[in-house]
């Protein structure tokens, strides 16, 4: 027998969701704050959109990089966001941000190539540098340091073999939000070494507080190496319906749509024209569901601060808190993994471990669920805590 090559595993994150689903099976009521998707449903004119594509038979492959509408359409988003002018050849559809990333990893990377990856971060990205052979060079930030990497411990992880640096903000798991200030100290330190970078910008609609999210899109000087990476997952509520969308230097787009060409054909084309109708929908629809998130984080803000030894940066961005909870690892507890699943399985609320993302001492809470599941969630959570502590 062969022996199967397993470069990477199931994300966790699976595994806590079906645990959750099997306890829910056994009549157990779990307060969710694992999720990492919005909760709402996609809006409908957009599902409508993609009905009357079925209708209309439009249910055929389409161009590898999406239909020329819908890159014209993305590349006036961009240009708006960006404040620069981005033609429809710079950009492509892909299968989800998730995918966008990934051929994007692929398309730069050869064996022994580093990249740079600041933890804590979302687990897929080293999962898809080991995947294209690359080697994942781990950047840990601070909570003190924003959770952003500082020019000091960038530099040091920079040598000639950094191909890539992957970025994201909003942040997941942190809800943190890049500034001006820390991109221009992290440019300075940039700006003579030739490597790529990767933006993910997959959260950008959602901000709080009056933050404004920055695009790395809007720097002229960075044109040529930067691939932009957002997604309709998130702001319109499509995690299922699989698509995003790159920008990129027009080189590294045709090596990137190549490889979704070969490995998927193309992107899902109803969900081509769903997403084509999303970007026609304005704010009207998407800013009372940003509005929303915001009241569910200032509750959950309002919760956590009541809880004893639990420490956290207010979120700025995305959907999520990551608490501090280095003082109640302890005991039979001792790691973020051990003490989720205490949680979950005898105080019934499901968390992510810190561990998932690469941050021990930490838990990751969602707030994009309902305000009873959070009220409770956290009451459980505080209830766990304080008896395990
Ligand atoms: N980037 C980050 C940081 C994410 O959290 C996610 C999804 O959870 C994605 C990218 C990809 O999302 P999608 O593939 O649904 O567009």
């Amino acid at each position: 027998m062969h022996k199967i090559r397993r470069l990477v595993s199931l994300s966790e994150t699976l595994e806590i969701t079906r645990r959750i689903r099997e306890l829910e099976g056994e009549g157990v009521k779990v307060f969710n704050l694992s999720v990492g998707e919005p909760d709402f449903p996609t809006p409908e004119p957009i599902r409508e959109a993609g009905i009357q594509a079925i209708r209309e038979g439009f249910t055929r492959y389409t161009a590898a990089g999406g239909i020329p509408e819908l890159r014209k359409a993305l590349a006036e988003v961009i240009t708006r966001k960006t404040g620069m002018p981005y033609q429809p050849s710079e950009v492509m559809v892909t299968l989800g941000g998730k995918f966008a990333i990934a051929a994007s990893i692929l398309a730069l990377i050869k064996a022994g190539d580093e990249v740079i990856i600041p933890t804590p971060c979302w687990l897929s990205y080293p999962a898809m540098v080991t995947l294209a052979g690359g080697k994942g060079v781990w950047l840990p930030t601070k909570e003190e340091e924003g959770f952003f990497p500082t020019p000091e411990s960038l530099k040091e992880k920079l040598t000639p073999k950094t191909r890539l640096i992957l970025l994201n903000s909003p942040q997941n798991p942190t809800g943190q939000v890049l500034s001006k200030e820390r991109w221009d100290q992290l440019w300075a330190v940039l700006k003579d070494h030739p490597t790529y970078i990767l933006s993910d910008e997959v959260y950008d609609t959602l901000t709080y507080d009056g933050m404004s999210h920055l695009s790395l899109g809007q720097y002229p000087a960075l044109r040529n190496r930067l691939l932009l990476v957002n997604s309709f997952s998130k702001a319109y509520c499509m995690t299922g319906w699989r698509i995003g969308y790159l920008a990129a230097p027009a080189k590294i787009l045709r090596a990137v749509e190549a490889i979704q060409s070969q490995m998927t054909s193309s992107p899902c084309s109803i969900s081509q024209k769903a997403a084509l109708a999303a970007l026609s929908l304005g704010e009207q629809w998407t800013e009372p569901m940003r509005a929303l998130y915001q009241k569910r984080k200032d509750l959950m803000g309002d919760l956590l601060r009541k809880i004893p030894r639990v420490s956290f940066l207010e979120p700025k961005g995305a959907f999520y808190f990551f608490i501090k909870v280095e003082a109640y690892l302890r005991g039979q507890y001792t790691t973020s993994q051990a003490l989720s699943q205490v949680l979950l399985e005898e105080y019934h609320v499901a968390t992510v471990p810190g561990s998932c993302f690469g941050q021990e001492g930490y838990l990751r809470l969602s707030f994009a669920t309902s305000e009873e599941d959070i009220r409770e969630g956290v009451a459980h959570l505080s209830q766990g805590l304080q008896a395990l502590g």
